[in-house]
């Protein structure tokens, strides 16, 4: 059986779905393939208690930042349910008493509340958000860059390594010297440079580990940090970090929805076994149930493990390609733990079950940055933490659509297992890192753990298995240095262009990427548009000359 498209997309999750949304509103028949029953990926809200259908929780990830307003106003998805609930401020409460909340845009009382555990600190803070704000202003922007190819002599390539050159002109030389600080620091010693106090230490440490194989004293988490504290990527305000209504999966089906409006086709339960490469060119894809399907573009968003070695194959690729994608790094050791309360966490620290500002941000549990570093020890030397370090949210302090009035989701992104449970269940395991997970908790807010009504644990080997998260790794590739900008997904190719002509690439593993921000799908489908464009242009040329 052979359907014939004018773009295929390989991977329903958020990226493919904006991929989609502009290749549709190009006037492009395009097909979306999606190998789960449901659309969105790693963005899903999913209900896993089949005796509780009514608790529906956001499964994987679980707060929105990165989503560019370009991308939402093209594609209306305001008008499609896209709604973003800010969040509080980041709280952690300590074993040995007291806490602390940080807000995003209150330096008064940010003030307030650092100088409970260090005045120096406190006073140092407003240097440090400005700090942070004028590399934002840097950084932010190159998210929407498409890398130039870097070393290449190609006219084309020089021209564009020279327009990036010339837009940073303006950057001094200790912008420069602390964006390098940036790229090649620990997150601890960074942190050491400005802050004095454990408490503080740990909040700020925070960011710089999320979803990475390496605890603080690694170097290149001062940029993870980064990353996930731009909030804005310079073509408009973003505003913090929010929970979506409905769960990270009603974005993915405010992106579903406009990419229909648009026309696009979205299939499900239609995993792709490989692409057919004819002559070097891509043709279209053929499903694990042997339909063919066939494009002139096909955008892939899958794990490029996925989508070059088992979807291309090495024959059609150059070597030096398949190297790197053989040698891209998948680590990440992430847990996540969903539990579904029948009442708030009533803290010792800050007492009471009744809503309150801490429960409305990040619920965290990463006290100090020893605390922090000795959970990915562990799992260095192949335990899973003992005491693990999360990054608690409860978005039904917000968000009523997700369970019952008075019960509560409480979502614990967890670090660290060993970096190879993506190859087995560990199932036993993992209900044992649980329970000591929630023992940690449960130390600072002693109504926790009788309040649980169900949980629900997804360790790597689900994260691959099930969402095709390559190792288990959140991003489809760790954020490390030698896999930023023009080296994601590889060298060469980080324009959301392969070796492949016709194959377009953008999963989170290329530049922009990772995170719920849209912009490799959207990248990846303007270069399909674009070569589209030149290429009739070049036909009418063509056609022209013969004529005259
Ligand atoms: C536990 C966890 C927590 C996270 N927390 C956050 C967060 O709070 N905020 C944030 O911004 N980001 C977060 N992230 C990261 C973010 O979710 C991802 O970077 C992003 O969702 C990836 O989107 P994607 O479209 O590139 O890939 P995916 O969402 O992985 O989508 C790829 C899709 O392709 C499908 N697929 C795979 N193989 C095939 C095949 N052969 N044929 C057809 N389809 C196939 C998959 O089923 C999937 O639907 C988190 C991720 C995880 C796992």
């Amino acid at each position: 059986m052979t359907a014939k498209y004018d773009a295929i997309v390989v991977g329903g999750g958020h990226n493919g779905l904006v991929a989609a949304a502009y290749l549709a509103r190009s006037g492009a028949r395009t097909v979306v393939l999606e190998g789960r029953h449901k659309t969105g990926g790693a963005a899903t809200t999913e209900a896993p208690w089949p005796d509780a259908p009514e608790l529906r929780v956001t499964r994987l990830s679980y707060v929105m930042s990165l989503m560019p307003p370009t991308i939402i106003n093209d594609l209306d998805l305001v008008r499609h349910g896209y709604k973003i609930y800010p969040m509080g401020p980041y709280y952690q409460a300590f074993p040995e008493g007291g806490s602390i909340k940080l807000y995003a845009d209150d330096a008064q009382r940010n003030h307030d509340e650092v100088s409970k555990w260090s005045k120096k600190d406190a006073d140092a803070m407003p240097q440090w958000d400005a700090w942070l704000e004028g590399l934002a202003e840097v950084l932010g922007p190159l998210l929407l860059t498409v890398p130039p190819t870097i070393g290449s002599r190609k006219p084309r390539d020089l021209a564009d390594t020279l327009r990036l050159a010339w837009r940073h002109r303006g950057l001094d030389v200790r912008t420069i010297a602390d964006v390098t600080r940036l790229m090649t620091m620990s997150i601890a010693d960074l942190l050491d440079d400005w802050f004095e106090s454990p408490q503080v230490k740990g909040a700020l440490a925070v960011n710089g580990v999320i979803g990475t194989w390496a605890g603080p004293y690694e170097p290149g988490t001062a940029y993870v940090m980064a990353h996930h504290s731009i909030g804005d990527v310079g073509d408009g305000h973003l505003g913090n970090w929010g929970f979506q209504e409905g769960g990270m999966g009603a974005v993915s089906t405010a992106i579903e929805r406009a990419a229909r409006s648009h026309g696009a086709e979205i299939r499900t339960g239609a995993p792709v076994a490989r692409v057919i490469v004819e002559n070097g060119r891509a043709r279209g894809v053929v499903l694990e149930n042997g339909d063919e399907i066939r494009a002139q573009v096909v955008v892939s968003t899958v794990h490029p493990r996925t989508a070059f070695l088992a979807h291309v194959g090495a024959e059609n690729l150059p070597d030096d390609f398949v190297r790197d994608i053989q040698h891209w790094k998948s680590r990440s050791g992430v847990v996540k733990i969903n539990l579904a309360l029948a009442e708030l966490p009533d803290f010792t620290a800050d007492p009471g079950s009744d809503l309150q500002e801490h429960h409305t941000g990040s619920v965290e549990m990463a006290p100090t940055m020893e605390y922090i570093e000795r959970a990915f020890q562990d799992a260095r030397e192949g335990r899973p933490a003992a005491r693990p370090f999360s990054d608690g949210v409860i978005p039904t302090a917000f968000d009523k659509t997700l369970t019952p009035e008075g019960t509560h989701i409480m979502s614990l992104f967890t670090q660290w297992v060993p970096d190879d449970w993506n190859t087995e269940p560990h199932t036993e395991e993992l209900e044992a890192y649980a329970d000591r997970m929630i023992d940690c908790y449960n130390e600072l807010a002693p109504n926790l753990k009788a309040s649980i009504l169900h949980r629900d644990i997804v360790g790597p080997y689900q994260m691959e298995h099930e969402y095709g998260l390559v190792g288990g790794n959140i991003f489809h590739g760790e954020l490390s240095l030698e896999q930023l900008f023009h080296m994601r997904p590889a060298p060469g190719y980080a324009d959301y262009r392969t070796p492949v002509t016709g194959l377009y690439y953008g999963s989170s593993a290329t530049h922009a990427g990772g995170g719920v921000c849209g912009i490799p799908g959207w990248q990846a489908a303007t270069a399909a548009i674009t070569d589209k464009k030149a290429a009739r242009r070049a036909g009418q040329i063509r056609k022209l000359t013969r004529r005259s």
